[in-house]
């Protein structure tokens, strides 16, 4: 532990994540990085997933250690002892329209501490919570963004204002999301594929109305990225070049230093290991479950933190799963039928239970490294999408909403480790990929794929390798300025 006077010295970084699973997991890698590397850290958490991590993984989990310490903020939702993922579209808009001032509140209890609190150096803030840089700007602190979807994600955010300029989006009326009109290919986007087509851009401008939230909250955050020192990314550069260059060369300075999850092989204060993120309470059976089976040979099916599906859909899934004949560990979120309990059909949980597993929440990056894992039936989250990678496991996408759209594209497409399943899933679908996934020529080109990919990512993150470097310029050429 170190002594009061070296704590003092140390450069003091603030980290603030969008309050969802997807982005608090990524910064507090990010945090424990930045921790190894001789930063204090201070941690906010909205108060809402303060109380969740408190349930989900204990007290000591929210300890921290003597330089590594946790704040809150009130989100401005009403309060709430729900254990699911907030109403998205309602927490941009509160966080924008609340956050700032319990955030400087925050900032100016800190710098006024005293002890061995040294003050605030710099804010590592979440390309969602842009109101950040007000405050960054309000007290002189430099301040870097770190966006949690993939380059090409973002790509496609920062390209919403010449989607709405040109006239592609809003849209005239609903019936061009089934008349074609999302086939349409943009051969004009600079760092993509010119047979990139309108579906496949972040799923936002599928709407009509032009104050659409999500639509004007992504154009609102993307375009305050120039007022930031920085842009990081949970990329690596060989996986997404293009993308990264044309964002390279729309903000002056951007680093990818992802995958985060490898990059933690740098980190070596065991102490940090409690310290963890998880929302739900992991269940941690289904690894030995997984112990007991051959390699590749069960299939992962888990929809994420916010995907909820329809009833149906949900049955779809579990015919087709159960007719593959395959192995199978499948999360099913207490929450994750539209406003029901998830409740599958009996005679489907009799069938299946010698060779399925169901779970409501669980380890995922364990059980995606995993040697009984040959597959994953995702929703193409970018968490997902990358720790997927870093198992070198094929995918099967099921894109929900956000960016998975362009991740899902990507994954079939650019890194060709996916094959796409309908939106309007049916079982006869289900089990020929599944099939296919497992068993399939196909499927073992996809994996083949993905172990590339995963040795690409572990050299990305080795020393020396492309993200490894670019998280020590980051530090030295940005936060320590
Ligand atoms: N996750 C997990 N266990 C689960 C489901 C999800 O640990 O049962 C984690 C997963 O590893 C990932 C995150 O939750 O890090 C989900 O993020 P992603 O970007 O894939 O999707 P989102 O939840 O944002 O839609």
């Amino acid at each position: 532990m170190g002594s009061i006077s070296e704590s003092q010295n140390k450069p003091h970084a603030v980290c603030i994540p969008y309050p969802a699973q997807g982005h608090v997991s990524p910064m507090l890698k990010l945090a424990k990085l930045l921790h190894q590397n001789n930063f204090y850290i201070t941690f906010v958490n909205t108060e809402y997933n303060h109380r969740r991590l408190l349930k989900s993984r204990g007290p000591a989990a929210l300890d921290g250690l003597p330089d590594f310490r946790f704040a809150t903020i009130p989100d401005g939702l009403p309060p709430s002892d729900a254990d699911s993922t907030q109403d998205i579209p309602s927490l941009c808009v509160s966080t924008t329209n609340t956050c700032l001032e319990p955030f400087c509140d925050l900032l100016t209890g800190i710098n006024s501490s005293g002890g061995d609190v040294p003050p605030v150096s710099c804010i590592v803030s979440d390309g969602c919570m842009s109101f950040t840089v007000d405050a960054a700007e309000r007290f002189g602190l430099p301040e870097v963004l770190f966006w949690t979807p993939s380059a090409c994600g973002l790509l496609g955010y920062t390209q919403y204002k010449h989607l709405v300029e040109k006239g592609y989006t809003p849209l005239k009326d609903m019936s061009q999301l089934t008349n074609g009109y999302l086939e349409t290919t943009l051969d004009w986007v600079p760092g993509m594929n010119k047979d990139i087509r309108l579906r496949d851009f972040p799923s936002f401008i599928r709407t009509t109305d032009p104050n659409d939230t999500m639509l004007n909250f992504l154009i609102q955050e993307s375009s305050r990225i120039p007022r930031a020192k920085s842009l990081i990314l949970n990329t690596f550069d060989a996986l997404e070049h293009d993308a990264v260059s044309a964002l390279s060369s729309m903000f002056q300075s951007v680093h990818t230093i992802g995958p985060l999850q490898l990059m933690l092989n740098h980190v070596h204060d065991k102490r940090l290991d409690t310290i963890g993120s998880s929302l739900w309470k992991e269940d941690s059976e289904c690894l030995k479950w997984l112990d007991t089976k051959e390699p590749r040979s069960v299939v992962y099916v888990n929809f994420g933190s916010i995907t909820v599906v329809t009833a149906q859909q949900l049955t779809e899934f579990a015919w087709g799963l159960a007719n593959s004949g395959k192995h199978f560990l499948w999360v099913v979120r207490p929450d994750i039928v539209v406003g029901d309990t998830a409740m599958l059909p009996g005679e489907f949980v009799s069938e299946t239970k010698d060779r399925g597993i169901l779970v409501d929440w669980c380890p995922q990056e364990k059980v995606l490294k995993h040697s009984a894992i040959g597959g994953f039936l995702t929703h193409s989250g970018w968490n997902s999408t990358i720790e997927s990678i870093v198992g070198g496991v094929p995918v099967i996408c099921w894109p929900f909403f956000a960016e998975q759209q362009t991740n899902c594209r990507y994954s079939c497409v650019e890194w060709e480790m996916g094959m796409e399943i309908d939106n309007d899933v049916k079982r006869d679908e289900v089990e020929v990929l599944v099939k296919e996934l497992m068993d399939g020529e196909k499927g073992e080109r996809m994996r083949e794929k993905a172990l590339e990919w995963k040795r690409k990512a572990e050299e990305a993150t080795a020393e020396g390798g492309s993200s490894f470097v670019n998280l020590d310029n980051l530090i030295k050429e940005v936060l320590l300025q």
